[in-house]
């Protein structure tokens, strides 16, 4: 038995403060049919699930009415682009992604998805249009297929086997004795880091949204690891139509990104590709720098 507060999110904010990563589905779904922070507004509006522009637009959130988060935060993403949004830790970079996703609602400003306020969209559209790649990736006690399908339970089999291959992990599926009816977790098969992340992305794919926000672990995988995922995560955008948004802690991950959002104390202080904010020497540059010591020093 676990504690959990509510709301409950796939950011992986809540799923840190439980002990265990292994929880049973049906105590998930209970839990999400019982969030109610935010609720669809009268004659909400359904929007479609395409790439379209979203906007912040002088956003200002806490969760704490003495700490702000966000102080006039404005920035836009154009449809079908990939951007990243990188910053020291607790700056508040996974926050964008809750506020966009609308686990809260901010509390001056407005984000705008297609123009639509998200206050005006109906909550099931917006978060049928946004699929997460989140920090902490749960898996249940279940089969892989089970698993995988979560992002979509009305998939059907061979959508599940195409998802996989795109996360390249269906060869070591198939290579265990009981392919996808393999039970993973506690009773079932133990998984390292990168397959578990390799099954999350699956579910992301399976979800077939416009809008993929990948929100990366701090812990880190091995380079190696680490290197493959990225390589997988590039190789699925460049064939899919959708808007990416990264949330990232190293550089490398996201150096090849559309434009780069450098974010600190609650403002966009810097912007632009790999290259042009090296140029600059700015903030952006200088973290840059620190992690290619680390990395060639270690
Ligand atoms: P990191 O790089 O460490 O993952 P981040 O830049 O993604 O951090 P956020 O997770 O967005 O930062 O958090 C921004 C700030 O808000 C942090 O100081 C965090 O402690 C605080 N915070 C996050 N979630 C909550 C919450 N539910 N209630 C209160 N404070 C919170």
């Amino acid at each position: 038995v676990f504690q959990l507060s509510l709301p409950l999110n796939f950011l992986g904010s809540v799923y840190r403060e439980m002990n265990q990563a292994m929880i049973d589905m049906g105590t998930l779904y209970n839990l999400e049919n019982t969030q109610a922070v935010v609720k669809d507004s009268q004659d909400a509006t359904v929007i479609p699930n395409e790439p379209m522009k979203i906007d912040f637009n002088n956003v200002s959130f806490s969760y704490l009415q003495e700490r702000a988060i966000f102080n006039n935060m404005t920035f836009s993403i154009e449809p079908g682009k990939h951007v990243a949004f990188v910053g020291p830790s607790g700056c508040g970079k996974s926050t964008i992604l809750k506020l966009l996703y609308r686990f809260y609602d901010v509390l001056e400003g407005d984000i705008k998805i297609g123009g639509i306020p998200i206050k005006s969209i109906q909550i099931e559209s917006l978060r049928k249009s946004i699929a997460i790649v989140p920090q902490d990736t749960v898996l249940f006690n279940a089969t892989i297929f089970e698993n995988i399908a979560y992002g979509n339970v009305e998939a059907t089999y061979e959508e599940v086997i195409d998802a996989a291959k795109k996360a390249d992990i269906h060869s070591l599926i198939m290579s265990l004795p009981q392919g996808y009816d393999t039970p993973v977790g506690e009773r079932g098969l133990m998984i390292s880091g990168g397959e578990r992340q390799r099954i999350s992305l699956a579910r992301a794919l399976l979800k077939n949204s416009s809008i993929i926000m990948f929100d990366e672990a701090t812990s880190a995988l091995d380079a190696q690891t680490e290197q493959k995922i990225t390589a997988s995560i590039k190789k699925i955008l460049a064939q899919k139509n959708c808007t990416a948004i990264f949330i990232a802690h190293r550089l490398k991950t996201i150096k090849d990104v559309d434009l780069i959002y450098v974010v600190n104390q609650g403002k966009i202080v810097e912007m632009g590709t790999h290259a042009q904010l090296l140029v600059k020497g700015g903030v952006y540059s200088q973290l840059w720098l620190i992690q290619e010591n680390v990395s060639i020093s270690s």
